[in-house]
């Protein structure tokens, strides 16, 4: 199990299949705008975070929206934009200890799944071809990671049009070969509590977000293009989850 926080766990790092729980708060109370604020004993739901977006979900029957807390470190869900009027939006009725439903959209947790996993085989493609990482972002349709080519004489390459083509082509191909050998991701804690997330043995980055279980769940990983911007490369990508097996 997970700590991040003694008074709450994070299954969202533990399962990202596990859509809908039962659990209890741990903690409640309002922001300085007056908005109620719930914090979850089990908590299922990721916050925005390391390039990825937050999931969307519900809490009973309201529509929540998870924030994590800089004073804490705890998640907090707070009312949807899609909630109805006033203050916590239902979340007020709540307080420490009451037993609660909790469920996240499915659908938008496996798209950022897969879309944060390709964003690691993107980049272990990218460091193969001696570039460091500089920045990722995992949102959908602005997908893409930034990286820093070895040194000046390897970025002045990059500035040839065919050039870029033709690493593109060969970050293509990693991807495949790595989709096709249906790599394994897996997740552990290393001797300082970061929590390491590998594929195969082609990468290892430390990472707090959802991935998925294997490469064969991803579907339509498409690098669109290599481009150079300000010294960087920038690689934007795609993908999407295979159904759920
Ligand atoms: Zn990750």
């Amino acid at each position: 199990m997970v700590h991040l926080n003694e008074k709450q766990d994070a299954l969202y790092l533990e399962d990202t299949y596990l859509t809908a729980i039962d659990t209890s708060v741990t903690a409640a109370g309002r922001d300085e705008t007056g908005g109620a604020w719930v914090a979850l004993r089990r908590n299922l739901f990721h916050p925005q975070g390391g390039g990825q977006p937050a999931d969307r979900g519900r809490l009973g029957e309201h529509e929540v929206v998870p924030v994590r807390d800089p004073a804490t470190g705890l998640v907090v869900l707070r009312a949807g934009e899609g909630a109805a009027e006033g203050a916590g939006a239902g979340l007020d009725g709540l307080a420490e200890g009451d037993l609660v439903h909790a469920r996240i959209d499915a659908g938008l947790r496996l798209l950022h799944a897969a879309l944060h996993t390709a964003g690691h085989l993107v980049e272990a493609a990218a460091r193969a071809e001696g570039w460091t990482l500089a920045g990722n972002n995992h949102f959908p349709g602005q997908a893409r990671v930034e990286l820093t080519p070895p040194g000046a004489e390897a970025a002045a390459r990059l500035t040839d049009a065919g050039e870029r083509e033709r690493a593109a082509d060969r970050l293509r191909a990693f991807v495949v070969a790595a989709v096709a050998d249906d790599l394994p991701v897996t997740a552990h804690h290393d001797d300082e509590g970061r929590r390491v997330v590998r594929i195969g043995d082609v990468h290892a980055a430390p990472c707090g977000g959802t991935h998925v279980r294997s490469l064969a769940d991803l579907l339509e990983v498409t690098i669109s293009g290599v481009k150079l911007k300000k010294g960087r490369v920038r690689v934007s990508y795609s993908a999407a989850h295979r159904p759920p097996r």
